[in-house]
This record gives structure tokens, C-alpha cells and sequence, in this order.
């Protein structure tokens, strides 16, 4: 980013409509450390520039990346149908900087979810090309066997997928749970590989997408945080 006027500034960021930041800044609502910027119009660098918006601070951010962690019954779709939304666990404001979620967890599924308003990061990380693995924990309702484990591990056929698919790593973790790592992000992958390999899939959690892992941003379930450059250098 660079100079920009004060109403450009706090619409870039998701506070409403220009009309909308241009009364909020005549309000007297947005400081910035600590002093009152009344004037619309004052042009500003946004690099490293901290808002204070109705005594809430907010770094300016060019874009965000954002960890969440997705609780079940919630819809990653963006039109939700059945359940809330993802982004009604987030601040509004990151709804009009039309933040997205980075693929697609069921609406059962729980765990960690990245979203972000960067097209480009939101493109690359979803593309079939990209080989990120990613680690679930799956409960299934028949116990795990030795032979389920096989055959996820040697490659199950999903009707609509031209070859088998395999799981990079499979490990029994309980009579009843299975921890799953897969390269690829194909529809309900994990379930529908459970369901080929004669099992069901009652209750799924994705813990880590690459080095990332969930336990390590000490979020509870619905809670979200930014990701720093190291962390998202984890998704590579
Ligand atoms: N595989 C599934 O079946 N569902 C998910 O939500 C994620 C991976």
C-alpha cells in the first residue's frame, strides 16, 4: 500500500461504504495514537499505520490471512443454506473486504480453516497441483482394522476419480480413530475413502495443513487469528 486519503484508508479495510468511513471519521470515532483524525480527507501512509475505530485497534493490513478454528455445524459455502456461515464467526469487517475460506471443510467437520481476501494466496492454495498435506482425525464407526489401514494407505477407488486414491500417512490412534494425512483435497475425501474402504466416517477434524498445525495457535473452537509470515511459510 501506500498514501491514501483516511475514508480510502478504513473502506480498504472492511468498514463500510465510503459514505459510511467518511461519517465514522467526522464522528470523531478513529484515532490514531491516541488523537482524534476528524478530517476525511488527510492523506496518510498506510504502512504500519494502527487505526483505533470505535477504541478498537486495527493494524492496516493490505490483505489478511487468517487461521480459523472451525467448530461443526457451520457452512463453508457462500451462500450457507443449513447452518451459519464460517465468516459470521468473524469481525464484519472482513466480510466486506470479501474475506473467503481457503477450500472447503464439511459442515461437520471441525478444525483448522484458513481464509483470506487475497485471490491470488486463495487460487495457489486451493489448486489440484498443490501437494500440501493435510492431517485429519477420523472417527470411524467400525473399529479400525489392520486391513482398513491397508488399503487406505495401497489406494481406495472413488467412483468419479479415474485412479485409486492413497493416503500419504494412516495410523490407527484408538479402536475408533485414525489419523489420515492426504495430499490431494478432492469432495469429502476422507469420508468417501473411509465409505469405498467399508467403513463410515462418524466424526472429522483437521489438525495441520502442511507444518501448521492447529494445536500450536492456541485457539478454541470458533476463535480465529492472523498469520504471520512464518506461519503461512509453514503452508509452502
Ligand atoms: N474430507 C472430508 O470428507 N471432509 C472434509 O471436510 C475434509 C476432508
Amino acid at each position: 500500500m501506500s498514501k491514501l486519503s483516511l475514508d480510502r484508508i478504513l473502506q480498504s479495510q472492511g468498514f463500510g461504504t465510503r459514505k459510511y468511513c467518511r461519517a465514522l471519521i467526522e464522528d470523531g470515532e478513529v484515532s490514531i495514537a491516541g488523537e482524534v483524525h476528524d478530517n476525511y480527507k488527510e492523506t496518510l501512509e498506510t504502512d504500519g499505520l494502527v487505526l483505533s475505530v470505535f477504541d478498537e485497534e486495527w493494524v492496516v493490513r493490505e490483505h489478511v490471512y487468517l487461521a480459523l478454528y472451525k467448530p461443526a455445524n457451520y457452512e463453508c459455502s457462500r451462500k450457507p443454506s443449513h447452518h451459519p456461515g464460517v465468516l459470521t464467526l468473524l469481525p464484519e469487517q472482513f466480510t466486506w473486504r470479501d474475506v473467503q475460506p481457503v477450500g472447503r471443510l464439511d459442515h461437520d467437520t471441525t478444525g483448522l480453516l484458513l481464509m483470506s481476501d487475497d485471490g491470488p494466496f486463495i487460487h495457489a492454495q486451493s489448486s489440484p497441483k498443490r501437494h500440501v498435506p493435510k492431517v485429519y482425525q477420523a472417527t470411524t464407526a467400525e473399529p479400525v482394522t489392520p486391513e482398513l489401514v491397508a488399503q487406505l494407505l495401497s489406494g481406495v477407488q472413488l467412483h468419479d476419480e479415474p485412479a485409486p486414491l492413497a493416503a500419504l500417512v494412516c495410523e490407527q490412534k484408538g479402536e475408533h480413530l485414525l489419523e489420515i494425512v492426504l495430499e490431494q483435497g478432492k469432495y469429502h475425501q476422507v469420508k468417501r475413502m473411509l465409505a469405498a474402504a467399508g467403513n463410515h466416517c462418524s466424526a472429522l477434524h483437521r489438525s495441520a495443513i502442511g507444518g501448521l498445525e492447529l494445536a500450536s495457535l492456541g485457539l478454541q473452537e470458533g476463535e480465529w487469528c492472523y498469520l504471520n509470515e512464518e506461519q503461512l511459510a509453514l503452508l509452502a
